[in-house]
């Protein structure tokens, strides 16, 4: 047993108007309100943030943005900056890898709204993964390691220590197909805990909260948050629906009794 605590964190993405993730939110505070164990976060959409802290400002409940500009202010129209979302989210994606391949964020930028984030006192939950071609080709290793160290450039120990990454073979994305438990573990530990610790040492290593994500639902949930290297999950479709979200979160406790 080591001293991570576990971290469900649900990815809306571009789902839910205000009045939907207002009724979702109300659903899934009562439904985790006596669970205390596992860290829940939910990632609505922008436009809903401030309605949803709203809900959750008497709850443990964590909220998330799902992308921020690296920049202060100024001539970036459509972005949002750290400085807006500081005090409004705990937590914030980046890197996931629809930003990544939809809308052409590089490892550069990922590492730059990381140091963004991490300035305003926001945990930046990096995303990483390969594609299915890599995995065919056996690039998954590499290329995953190339991913943190790019991500990591210039943070320190402290800062590294503080953050969540989430491994999502994109593959796995909203496909249904998972990665093995084993397989994912294998990553999360060797993989990406091994490149921090070659980066910044065990300690530090043991340290970062590692997520899968990757079709994450109440029917792998334990199998997944079994494996010794996995201390959470981002959950993209099972987390628009109250009832499968809070059973994810309520298995994932039941394990940390
Ligand atoms: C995600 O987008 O981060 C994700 C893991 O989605 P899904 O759970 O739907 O595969």
């Amino acid at each position: 047993m080591n001293n991570r605590r576990p971290i469900i964190a649900g990815n809306w993405k571009m789902n839910k108007t205000i009045a939907e993730a207002v009724t979702l939110i109300r659903d899934i505070r009562s439904g985790v309100r006596e669970i205390m164990t596992v860290e829940t976060v939910v990632c609505p959409p922008f436009v809903a943030l401030s309605a949803v802290a709203e809900v959750l400002s008497h709850s443990h409940i964590a909220v998330a943005a799902q992308n921020v500009f690296y920049e202060e202010s100024g001539a970036f129209t459509g972005e949002i900056s750290a400085p807006m979302l500081e005090g409004l989210v705990d937590y914030c994606i980046i890197g996931h890898s629809e930003r990544r391949n939809i809308f052409g964020e590089s490892d550069e930028w990922v590492n730059k709204k990381a140091k963004a984030l991490l300035a305003h006192g926001i945990i930046p939950i990096i995303c990483v993964g390969e594609s299915l071609e890599q995995n065919q080709a056996g690039e998954t290793d590499s290329f995953v390691r190339q991913q943190v160290t790019a991500a990591l450039a210039g943070l320190n120990a402290d800062q590294v220590a503080s953050l969540v990454i989430a491994y999502e073979p994109i593959w796995a994305i909203g496909t249904g197909l998972t990665a093995t438990p084993a397989e994912a573990n294998r990553i999360i530990g060797l993989t990406i805990r091994g490149t921090i610790a070659d980066l910044y040492g065990e300690n530090t290593a043991q340290a970062v909260r590692i997520q899968y994500g990757g079709s994450a639902k109440p029917a792998n949930i334990v199998e997944l948050m079994m494996q010794p290297d996995i201390d959470g999950a981002l959950v993209g479709g099972a987390s628009l629906k109250a009832d499968s979200f809070v059973d994810m979160v309520r298995k994932t406790a039941q394990l940390y009794r």
